[in-house]
């Protein structure tokens, strides 16, 4: 998958710094309110008006379809898989 450049912006959980982001099916221009998920520590964010990143709160979360949530769910473990396998926590 291609990785778009975003404006570096730290996770607000970890402060994992992130300045690139991989769409799920793709590169694409990620804008304002569209989700995302830390490749650090799998917390659920979502981008602010200034592409930085914010913490999905449990308001957020309870706003959005199921089946959102559960690609949010199945991405967050993929990353945990992918951090567990390369020694990362
Ligand atoms: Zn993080």
């Amino acid at each position: 998958m291609n990785a778009v450049r975003v404006p570096g912006s730290p996770c607000p959980c970890c402060g994992h710094v992130m300045n690139g982001c991989t769409g799920l099916t793709g590169a694409v221009e990620p804008k304002p309110g569209d989700l995302s998920i830390c490749i650090r520590c799998a917390a659920p964010l979502k981008f602010g008006p200034e592409l930085e990143l914010e913490r999905l709160t449990l308001e957020d979360l309870a706003q959005l379809p199921q089946d959102v949530v559960g690609v949010i769910v199945r991405a967050r473990s993929a990353v945990i898989r992918a951090n567990n396998s390369r020694g990362l926590h």
